[in-house]
């Protein structure tokens, strides 16, 4: 019974992304495009690539680990790629991650961190789920700042939900490393919001 249910349960969570990315486009298109400010407009385009790294390192190190995170969580990144492709077609804005395969960016900055993520991440399962934790704290530490920047309620409520998304993914990670007896020092957020994020509870979403 575990090798059906488990895909269909693969199946389920696919579905419950297809639906939960259409209800996305359709709250930002209820909203007239508003002229964006330089800062917002910055924010969006990096966002969008973060969020590719956070993608492709999973993908490839779905392929070389046996941990479920990373093939579960790389479909979750995809939908937070596909929330943020939907502002930037909203509010008329060329897609920084537009034609690109797997592994590859148009920003030599994102380049060479995915470049130096992936080669750790491939080192050992322990440095994998490192990695995790790195990308999921970069990621909410980002959009924490850009929240803080952004003016119109259609982007921020895309930032508060790919958030509670990054929260989950770092609580998994977190629980892979406990399970290894693994020690990791947050790199962007301070040690009292790292641990309050890692402690709590899994958020629904
Ligand atoms: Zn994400
Ligand atoms: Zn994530």
């Amino acid at each position: 019974m575990e090798q059906l249910l488990s895909p269909r349960h693969m199946q389920d969570r696919h579905q419950h992304r297809i639906d939960h990315v259409a209800a996305i486009r359709q709250r930002i298109q209820s909203h007239t495009a508003q002229p964006l400010s330089v800062e917002e407009e910055h924010d969006l385009l990096h966002m969008r690539e973060e969020e590719k790294i956070a993608r492709d390192v999973y993908l490839q190190l779905a392929e070389r680990w046996a941990l479920r995170p990373f093939l579960n969580i790389s479909g979750a990144e995809q939908a937070h790629m596909d929330a943020i492709a939907a502002l930037l077609s909203h509010y008329d804005l060329p897609d920084p991650a537009h034609d690109l395969p797997v592994g590859a960016f148009r920003s030599p900055d994102f380049q060479t961190l995915h470049d130096q993520l992936v080669a750790r991440g491939l080192r050992s399962e322990l440095d994998a789920i490192q990695v995790g934790l790195l990308i999921e704290e970069l990621d909410i530490f980002d959009l924490v700042a850009a929240r803080g920047r952004a003016r119109q309620p259609e982007i921020l409520a895309v930032y508060d939900d790919l958030e509670r998304g990054s929260r989950n993914h770092l609580r998994a990670f977190y629980r892979h490393l406990q399970q290894r007896r693994g020690e990791y020092v947050p790199q962007y957020m301070s040690l009292g919001d790292f641990e309050a994020v890692a402690w709590s509870e899994h958020e629904e979403c």
